[in-house]
């Protein structure tokens, strides 16, 4: 071992040691705990042991006396952002700086390399690595298909139950699905999944439709392009063209669609951004653009439409190896679900109390409220004025540790981890 490596190991052990056990306080700040409640101005939010310990009136609170203090004046609190939707495998590990720097501490990791995803989720646990908390599903669960990885190849309703199993063994957070899926092995896999308390989240398999999937059992449908895809192959599509389908959604068929959704709890991620960014506007052909963008702004009315009716929806990049960028398209999703008619504290919900209510951890993660874990985003500006203003990032808070933006550039975050 070189020195400086002994040398900055030593440094860093003793910083670690310092902070340990010490409370932080950020007084003076406009919180925004995203339980519903208004903005609460003035207000001091104290953390001890990487949890919120206290929120309440600056007026009220005294804040502990060896503790370290950040006047926050004028500035805006939100709890850490979720993504609902990414790849870290495709994305690798260089995606973690970007996901802290832009607020992002949560991510569930919709497929991949189950062994490295976890060897990264015990680095960042023990504080050997700075990065989001990660819920994953492992592999997908996929049919034949030519030239992918991390996948676990299910032809059969038997292999479709035995994967169920595997992945149990295993210990995945939840199941994902992808569309090569042939439908009779999906079936057997919801009701399997069903019996052994694994949730299933989709990307819709050709041939199943979304009611079809809503009602054997998914916790969430991905991506709002294969609510159309999935009226061309329903029974009885009339549908011929994604125009066609998109039209048919928007009218009396999608009103009763989601209807279904609501009645049987499905969520819904529609990852507009990735459609956006990752297909309708990658191209220099203004033909090529027109088409897709008429689509696009039909997908950005059906999700308005979807959230009218009751749909409960969650905020997804589908960060990955292609076009989107971890952490800053989350704040693109969040712009698009406003433009789709969310108020920006909804918008704010469906990246933090949402996934923490679909999640099933409301006491841990979500909101800023005393004894959630301690993820938060410091705004120099007010994201309920403007949900752009959530990209005016001063610090993030991770797991009660104080990250200013200056020190989570890319760079300096590999340094940032406490090492033992
Ligand atoms: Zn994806």
């Amino acid at each position: 071992m070189h020195k400086w490596v002994l040398l900055s190991c030593l440094l860093w052990s003793l910083s670690a040691t310092a902070q340990k056990g010490d409370d932080l306080a950020i007084t003076h700040v406009t919180v925004i705990d995203c339980t519903g409640r208004a903005a609460q101005p003035n207000s001091t939010v104290v953390i001890s042991e990487g949890h919120i310990s206290l929120v309440g009136s600056s007026d009220a609170v005294t804040t502990p006396a060896d503790g370290r203090v950040i006047d926050a004046h004028g500035k805006f609190l939100i709890p850490g952002l979720w993504d609902m939707h990414g790849h870290l495998t495709d994305a690798t590990e260089d995606a973690f700086p970007l996901l802290i720097m832009n607020g992002v501490t949560g991510v569930r990791d919709m497929g991949g390399d189950l062994a490295q995803i976890d060897r990264w989720r015990s680095e960042i646990d023990s504080g050997l690595r700075v990065g989001p908390h990660i819920i994953r599903a492992g592999p997908f669960v996929d049919g034949p298909k030519q030239g992918v990885t991390n996948r676990l190849t299910v032809r059969t309703p038997q292999e479709a139950r035995q994967a169920v199993h595997d992945l149990k063994a295993k210990g995945v957070d939840f199941i994902k699905v992808h569309n090569a899926l042939p439908p009779e092995a999906f079936f057997a896999l919801m009701d399997e999944a069903r019996k052994e308390h694994i949730p299933v989240a989709v990307h819709l398999p050709q041939g199943v439709s979304s009611a079809e999937a809503s009602n054997a059992g998914v916790a969430s449908l991905e991506h709002i392009e294969t609510i159309n895809e999935s009226a061309l192959w329903r029974k009885g599509a009339t549908a011929k063209t994604v125009e066609q389908a998109v039209d048919e959604n928007l009218g009396p068929a999608g009103q009763e669609l989601f209807q279904l959704f609501v009645k049987n709890g499905t969520w819904y991620v529609p990852t507009l951004v990735a459609y956006e960014r990752g297909f309708v506007l990658w191209s220099n052909d203004p033909e090529a653009l027109k088409p897709r963008l008429d689509v696009h702004e039909k997908q950005i009315e059906l999700v308005r439409k979807m959230h009218k009716a009751g749909v409960q929806i969650m905020a997804g990049s589908d960060f990955s190896d292609w076009a989107m960028v971890p952490g800053v398209d989350l704040h693109n999703e969040l712009a698009l679900l406003v433009e789709a008619g969310f108020s920006p504290q909804e918008a704010l919900q469906a990246a933090t109390l949402n996934p923490a209510r679909f999640l099933g951890k409301t006491g841990t993660y979500g909101t800023i409220q005393v004894g959630r874990v301690a993820d938060l985003v410091l705004l120099d500006m007010n994201p309920l004025e403007d949900i752009s203003h959530t990209r005016k990032i001063n610090a993030v808070v991770l797991g009660g540790k104080f990250y200013p933006v200056a020190s989570l550039r890319a760079r300096t975050l590999h340094d940032a981890a406490s090492r033992p």
